[in-house]
This record gives structure tokens, sequence and C-alpha cells, in this order.
């Protein structure tokens, strides 16, 4: 009989063998899974045995984050500002440094209603989150592909935010109708020589229309910021997420498409991160 004990730790040396991070919590999050458990239960239970149904699942989900798949879609969610997110490949993982966006609306704009839209909504985490922070606004949710969208959606529904999240497939904001208080935008801004270099949970799994950028890793941030530009009300803010060498390329241009006021701010680790542009 195998126990919790032995099965963590055995799974915790091969997952560090393997260079991946994290090991013990990994193999105790993906035992946690298949057990139907939280991860604090299997803690607990270090000397219990293991069935053999629930063995085999369990190595099952290991073997697959032994191949450096994202543990996020092994388990199929990820939480993002306190909240939990359905994820699955075809959408991008949201980021710890993508809950400063909704940080700083909630500063920038504290009594926020009206419209508001998230250009390449992924899993739905700045959309829906937005929707939820924000009980009087109504959030337009685009992407250019429909695993997204659909995700999204599904978010939506599982936070009570489901009437006031509309998602429509289209290319940043292009049919989009004007009038925006509020846009915000997490869009690809990896370069093409980046990527080849990115963890292997990132460059193998995650969808690549969602991180590399075009040619500069900057094509998309550039159409997002000039569609964006003559959609906001004046006043209305964007915010959009950009890479740490992008801060000033990206002011350069807000200023060009009109915006009034452009400012860069920094994530958790000090590199610039955000534009915030106010129409
Ligand atoms: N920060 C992400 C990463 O490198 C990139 C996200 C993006 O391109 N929008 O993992």
């Amino acid at each position: 009989m195998t126990s919790i004990r032995h099965f963590i730790e055995s799974w915790r040396d091969r997952f560090k063998e393997a260079g991946i991070d994290d090991a013990r919590l990994n193999a105790e999050l993906l035992l946690a899974h298949a057990l139907g458990v939280g991860r604090n239960d299997v803690a607990l239970r270090l000397d219990e045995s293991l069935s053999d149904v629930t063995l085999k699942a369990a190595n099952a989900l290991c073997e697959r984050r032994l191949k450096h798949e994202p543990v996020d879609y092994i388990i199929g969610r990820r939480e993002f500002f306190g909240r939990e997110f359905h994820v699955e490949p075809g959408v991008l993982i949201p980021r710890p440094e993508t809950e400063l966006i909704i940080e700083l609306v909630r500063k920038l704009q504290p009594d926020l209603a009206g419209r508001a839209a998230d250009v390449g909504s992924g899993s739905g985490a700045l959309a829906v989150t937005l929707a939820v922070e924000f009980p009087a606004l109504q959030v337009l949710a685009t992407d250019l592909h429909p695993t997204p969208l659909k995700v999204t959606r599904g978010n939506a529904e599982r936070h009570g935010v489901a009437s006031r999240v509309f998602c429509a497939r289209m290319d940043g904001l292009s049919a989009g109708a004007s009038g925006f208080d509020l846009v915000v935008s997490n869009p690809p801004y990896v370069t093409p020589e980046e990527y080849p270099d990115l963890q292997a949970e990132v460059r193998d799994h995650e969808p690549k229309e969602a991180l590399v950028g075009g040619p500069d890793g900057l094509a998309v941030a550039l159409r997002v910021l000039t569609q964006v530009a003559e959609r906001l009300k004046p006043g209305g803010y964007l915010l959009m997420e950009h890479g740490m060498q992008q801060g000033n390329a990206l002011r350069e241009a807000a200023l060009t498409a009109g915006f009034a006021e452009v400012r860069t701010e920094r994530d958790y680790a000090g590199r610039d991160r955000i534009l915030v542009a106010r129409a």
C-alpha cells in the first residue's frame, strides 16, 4: 500500500529532478485533485493509504506534470484576485501581475459604472473580476479565438455576472461600439526572440497567440492602443499590461494616438508593466 506521505515524497523528488519549481506543492495539489479534496486535507492525512484507483489517477496527473504541463491546466483552475477561474489549454493562465490592473482601476475609478471592455479576454480573469468588483458595470469581453470566449462565459457564470459580461469574437476592439468608460487589456507582448527561452510550461503549453505580440512584441499592443483611443469617453482610462522594455514606446504611442495623460506603472518586481492612459 502506498501512503499519502510516500506518494508526495516520491513525486516531489521526481519533480525536483525534472527541474519543476515547487515540487512538493505540485505533488500535493495533484493528489488533492485526484482525491477531490483540498490541499490541506492531504497535508493532514499523510499516514493514510491510497486506494489503487486513486493511486492510478493521481499518478496519471503527475505524469502530465512531469512533462511540464502547467499544474493549473491539469487541475483546471487558477486563482485570480482571490477568486477561482477555470482555465484550460487555449487560454493564458492569469498571472499575479495582471491583478495590478484591477487594483489600479479601483484606485483611479472607485465608483466605476457604465461600460468597460477587456480586449483579448483569455480566461476572463479581468472581465469577470471587473464585473464582480463593480456591480453597476457592463463589460464587453473580446477575443479573436473561440476557446477564450467560451471560458470567459463559463467564468462569468461561475461568479454570477453572466448578465453583465458580453462576449464577442473580434480582433481587438475593431467591431466594438464606442463610449467606453474603461478598457483593460493584457495583449500578447513577448518578442519572437524571447519566445524560445520561455519556461517549457509557458512555451510548450500556453497559447502562442496570447504570448507573442508580432515581430517586435509590440504590434498587437499598438493596434489595441489606436483602436481604444477612438472608443473611450473623454476622461476614460486604458490600462494595458506590457513587457518590461515597452513602457517608453507605448507612452509615446499613446500620446500620438491622442491620449491626454499617460504614465507607466511598475509590477511587484519594480519592472515597467502597465500603461495607464487617460483619454
Ligand atoms: N507575462 C507573460 C509571460 O511571460 C506574458 C503575457 C503576455 O504576453 N501577455 O509569462
